[in-house]
């Protein structure tokens, strides 16, 4: 039970996401099947892996691969060499073949390893990528789609599939989602038998290859649920020339609420991989989640902050980001957390919302002139307080002297902030 445990604190928050290798890694050892592949984080171990992986199936393709957060690599290019894919095959040819391999390995390595990869999912200022997967390359016979996603409308797994693998699947879901196949799955069954063998009729497979597939989803639909994953996107699941299914990419989300469960896995975390404001906000045991937007937005409690950004929105606004600062923060904490705010260059505006409940307004009002003394304000700082001492908490921005506006209520805060930022 949740309540018993006493380890040490892990990350709550959306989501925690890992590398390609590492659900490959998960996978294998739930007997799902993947590729033979090897890490490396230098050229000497990306040329060490391709022996092994040549000799092992006497197939003398590789397939180096860049480890990023970010999907879309094999048609990303990197900065640096703009010809160069983010995942490359490499033929060597049958004779002579490890050596040849392991010459063209070592110099993509040497080209790939530290340069900045841009895909379609990285932004345009693109990821760099520090971590490669050289991986034996697959007899592929087709490509197909498969996930296995948490449906929060229905609180269930759902498996979807398609036979439009290797493209983006929103685009599939746009444009012909009639070619999405969806199975619920029940908690307390697990993905049953027969829409296993639905799903793979409705894919076309047939003979070894239809049951491969039915095998994979009921071990990837397992282990979804022991892992606690909120996504599992298999794309491409390829069907080889011999009938095999495999996992050709991976990508898997974690619940992060659900890693004291998981220790070995929150332990697969890669932190440069994640937005820097974030983890800083998770030091100062901050709830904080980035948004596109331009106004920050600081609110105590999770529901206060959800209606803020509600609120915002309705006014013509768009929220930069969630932030809670909790229920008994104190100045420190609100410093920190104006902080953060203020370092996104995309902020244009600030809005403070506080309920002085458990929390008081005086400490809020310290906390923000504080954090403005440090930092400067260039940007309208709007302010609504409400609850326990906030006399004293406007005296105390009054009386500072900062260029504050101060709100009578939530929507007149929100449509302060948003015509000061248009
Ligand atoms: P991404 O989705 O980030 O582009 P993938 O892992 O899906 O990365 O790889 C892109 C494409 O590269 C795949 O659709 C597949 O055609 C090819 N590919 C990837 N891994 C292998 C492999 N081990 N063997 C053969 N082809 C591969
Ligand atoms: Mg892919």
């Amino acid at each position: 039970m949740r309540g018993d445990y006493h380890g040490p604190a892990v990350r709550k928050g959306p989501s925690l996401k890992i590398h390609e290798y590492q659900a490959k890694q998960l996978m294998k050892a739930r007997g799902i099947s993947v590729p033979s592949g090897l890490l490396a984080t230098t050229v000497d171990e990306a040329v060490a892996a391709v022996r092994p992986l040549i000799e092992e199936l006497g197939n003398p393709v590789v397939v180096v691969k860049s480890q990023i957060h970010a999907g879309g690599r094999g048609k990303g290019r990197f900065i640096e060499y703009p010809d160069l894919g983010g995942v490359t095959v490499v033929l060597a040819g049958i004779d002579g073949g490890v050596e040849a391999a392991e010459e063209a390995v070592r110099e993509l390595a040497g080209k790939m390893l530290g340069s900045t990869l841009v895909t379609i999912q990285t932004g345009p200022e693109g990821k760099q990528v520090n971590r490669l997967y050289i991986e034996q390359g697959v007899d592929i016979e087709t490509e197909l789609y498969l996930s296995v996603v948490l449906d929060r409308a229905v609180s269930r797994n759902v498996l979807m599939v398609s036979t439009e693998g290797g493209t983006e699947i929103e685009e599939v879901a746009e444009h012909t989602p009639e070619k999405i196949l969806r199975a619920t799955i029940d908690p307390a069954i697990g993905l049953a038998n027969f829409q296993a063998a639905d799903l793979a009729y409705g894919l076309g497979l047939e003979g070894d290859a239809f049951k491969n597939a039915i095998s994979f989803m009921k071990a990837l639909t397992a282990a979804a649920v022991e892992l606690d994953t909120d996504l599992i996107e298999i794309n491409p699941l390829v069907v080889t020339k011999a009938g095999g299914v495999m996992a050709l990419d991976g990508k898997m989300s974690f619940d992060a609420n659900a890693m004291f469960r998981h220790p070995h896995i929150a332990q697969m975390r890669d932190e440069s991989e994640e937005d820097p404001a974030e983890l800083e906000a998770a030091e100062h045991d901050l709830s904080f989640i980035k948004l596109d937007g331009s106004i920050g937005c600081m609110v105590n409690g999770a529901g206060l902050a959800m209606s803020t950004m509600d609120i915002i929105k309705y006014v013509g606004g768009e929220p930069a980001n969630f932030l809670d600062v909790g229920g008994g923060a104190t100045a420190d904490k609100v410093t920190a957390a104006f902080k953060i705010i203020t370092k996104d260059p995309r902020v244009k505006g600030i809005f403070v919302n506080i309920f002085g409940g458990i929390m008081k307004c005086d400490t809020i009002a310290i906390g923000v002139v504080e954090a403005v003394k440090e930092v400067g304000l260039q940007v309208p700082l709007v302010v609504r307080l409400e609850g326990t001492n906030v006399d004293l908490g406007k005296q105390i921005i009054d009386e500072s002297g900062l260029n504050v506006v101060s709100a009578s209520d939530m929507k007149d805060g929100a449509q302060k902030i948003v015509e000061l930022t248009k």
